[in-house]
């Protein structure tokens, strides 16, 4: 039964091949660049407002009542379902994240061109992951032009706000704050060689050294009755941080890896060269393991300053995202092995990924989520970012299996 599903959905996305791609086009002209870290973006920047009424009006024309919601509708997420019997007692969500980093200055290409040549199909985000994203919509095509109802319900999720760290309140950390649920969610960033079965975390952090601002060349600080100098003291600082290691578990997503403790990555401090400085600021960066936690690396870094005499610091956390892991005997994992390799003809890795996204959201919150599966392609948050036009087509061909697999079709 599911072999005859298959050949009628792979006819299906092979006739609607040439929309699909047109549609990506559409995407990667709607241009939403985000220029902001975690820290500085706003509910009301608007950065991804054409892209979801691109996505929105797709969704209506293939007969999906998509909802916009988001913490203000300058910035809104894009909610689709398609109703399955909910006879499986299962439901999958496909998440992506409508906006991209900014364009780099080496493109050689109109980053919003959506220049196709042979193979590839150009653009900003096209591989991160606007291409994810039409997956997205013409796997849910495919099976709703072939009539199949499925077993349970399957969530499209369009999110704001990925790419200044995934951290954002807005994104798809808003939709599971407001009723978003499922029993396993594809988080679709880019790659079909790794089913990602977790990524490292991160805590991005700023100390702020305190001393006090007087002339070089006033008595006072000759005699030192006035002055402290915040740089000269923050040196203490890095002294007592130089040699931290945040101790870490070995985990079966990361073979070989640790946690890394980095400090500073960015200073600041001083006014002018004639007057002893009175703040100093410096930045630090830690990739974390499954098991580290924000209050863990807090009291690491306390611990060591509280011990300097006379240090008028203060320490903020900038960003905290926890490392996630599922197991490789998730079913999700082995369906997308076994139809990347049907469909594919590659076997995927089931490993990690370093650099964190919205995975962690679903996970910590008992979702089990493949955090990066999508289309093949290079050049992600760089020059020239393709993805490739015949992996775009077979990562429909291989999200629909995928779908009836975890999901079941209604009898
Ligand atoms: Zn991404």
């Amino acid at each position: 039964m599911a072999v005859d599903h298959f050949s009628t959905l792979d006819s299906i996305i092979a006739r609607n091949s040439a929309e699909q791609i047109e549609f990506l086009q559409a995407l990667v002209r709607a241009k939403s660049a985000n220029p902001y870290t975690v820290d500085k973006s706003t509910p009301d920047s608007g950065i991804e407002k054409e892209m979801a009424a691109v996505i929105a009006a797709q969704l209506r024309a293939i007969g999906l009542e998509p909802t916009l919601i988001g913490a203000s509708p300058e910035r809104p997420n894009v909610v689709a379902t398609l109703q399955g019997a909910a006879n499986s007692g299962k439901t999958l969500a496909l998440n992506g994240h409508m906006d991209t980093v900014m364009p780099s200055k080496q493109w050689t290409m109109d980053p919003f061109g959506a220049t196709i040549v042979g193979n590839r199909l150009y653009g900003l985000g096209v591989l991160d992951m606007k291409a994810s994203l039409a997956v997205f919509i013409y796997a849910a095509k495919a099976l709703l032009e072939a009539g199949i109802t499925l077993g349970g319900d399957l969530l499209l999720t369009f999110a704001v706000d990925e790419e200044p760290g995934g951290a954002s309140p807005y994104g798809t950390n808003y939709l599971l704050d407001h009723g978003l649920t499922a029993t396993t969610a594809i988080v679709a960033e880019p790659g079909l060689d790794n089913v990602t079965i977790g990524h490292r975390g991160g805590y991005r952090f700023k100390i702020t050294v305190r001393g006090e601002a007087a002339h070089t060349g006033s008595l006072q600080w000759e005699r030192r009755e006035l002055g402290k100098n915040a740089i000269a003291a923050m040196g203490d600082v890095i002294t007592a941080l130089r040699d931290l290691e945040i101790p870490s578990q070995p985990a079966a997503a990361f073979p070989g890896r640790k946690s890394v403790f980095t400090f500073p990555t960015l200073i600041q401090g001083g006014a002018t060269i004639n007057t002893v400085p009175e703040e100093c600021i410096a930045y630090g960066d830690s990739r974390l393991m499954p098991g580290n936690t924000e209050a863990q690396l807090e009291g690491l870094i306390r611990e060591r300053l509280d011990r300097i005499e006379g240090l008028d610091y203060s320490l903020d956390k900038l960003l905290f995202v926890p490392a996630v892991q599922i197991a490789t005997d998730e079913p999700i994992v082995q369906i997308l092995k076994v139809r990347t390799q049907e469909i594919a003809g590659i076997t995927p890795t089931t490993e990690g990924c370093g650099p964190w996204n919205d995975g962690w959201m679903f996970i910590s919150r008992g979702i089990p989520a493949i955090c990066g599966f999508g289309p093949a392609g290079a050049g992600v948050h760089a020059a020239d970012e393709y993805v490739e036009l015949d992996s775009f087509i077979a990562t429909t061909r291989i999200f629909v299996r995928a779908i009836i697999d975890y999901l079941g079709v209604a009898e």
